[in-house]
């Protein structure tokens, strides 16, 4: 017996079926699904606007054996302002596919729509620098995954905090200037991105975004969080590397 369900999720996937019909991936607080939806590439359709990508909807839904089939929906939120900014919404794809690779499929799933919604919604106001958008939806991301770094103190000799510092994308801890110096190792952050990483994972998920490290710092951040997620996810994410493309800031200029 099919069950009739109503839940609020935002599209972060489609693939297109016919000149009419789509499927979409949807994150909602309960995790990943997917949905037929039928007619929502049609010019008007009561679908098309509340599936298209980004939108954040209330659909009702008929459960299949594989998949969902959307009955009806309707847009709670749209992100109109990503659409007419190449850069912020190849970010704002980039987020879809790391949550599409990462988030549950059939498990509670609230703090990573919490974190979605909120970078959507500092990228489509536009008031927030893209690069500290970017590095705490990485950083967080992976913590919301189980991947969260161990910051509280250097690997080898446990001091708190250091001027230079050698990040390790496959442990997830760090070494200090002593350290790296007898290991051989070579830095490749600073005491105030080490700091910045520990406020994006054990901050509350209200206080996130509140920091501020000048763009040098943030540049060495930037890189930090993707080759963070790239290494623990061990995968390369096309749509981040369209955004690197496309970016008008140097993401990758390393710290002098
Ligand atoms: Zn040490």
């Amino acid at each position: 017996m099919t069950k009739r369900i109503s839940i609020d999720g935002l599209v972060i996937w489609e693939t297109k079926t016919s000149d009419a019909d789509k499927v979409i991936t949807v994150l909602t607080g309960n995790g990943v699904i997917s949905c037929y939806a039928r007619g929502s590439l049609k010019p008007g359709g009561k679908l098309t606007s509340p599936c298209d990508l980004l939108s954040f909807s209330n659909f009702e839904l008929y459960s299949g054996k594989n998949m969902y089939t959307v009955v009806d929906a309707k847009s709670n939120i749209k992100f109109n302002a990503l659409s007419i900014d190449i850069e912020r919404y190849s970010l704002a794809v980039y987020f879809c596919e790391l949550i599409r690779f990462l988030a549950p499929v059939d498990d509670y799933a609230g703090e990573y729509l919490g974190l979605m919604l909120n970078s959507l919604h500092l990228l489509n106001e536009g008031k927030k620098d893209l690069m500290i958008v970017k590095a705490v939806f990485e950083l967080r991301m992976m913590t919301l995954c189980g991947y969260m770094p161990d910051l509280d103190g250097c690997n080898r000799c446990g001091v708190a905090l250091s001027p230079e510092i050698c990040f390790d994308f496959i442990a997830g801890n760090w070494y200090c200037r002593n350290c790296i110096n007898s290991a051989g190792l070579s830095a490749n952050c600073s005491s105030s991105v080490l700091l910045a990483m520990k406020h994006i994972v054990e901050e509350d998920a209200s206080k996130i975004f509140s920091f501020s490290l000048p763009e040098d710092k943030l540049r060495v951040l930037n890189k930090i969080t993707s080759d963070f997620v790239e290494t623990q996810s061990d995968r390369k994410f096309r749509t981040l590397e369209y955004f690197r493309s496309i970016s008008k800031d140097g993401y990758f200029v390393e710290e002098s």
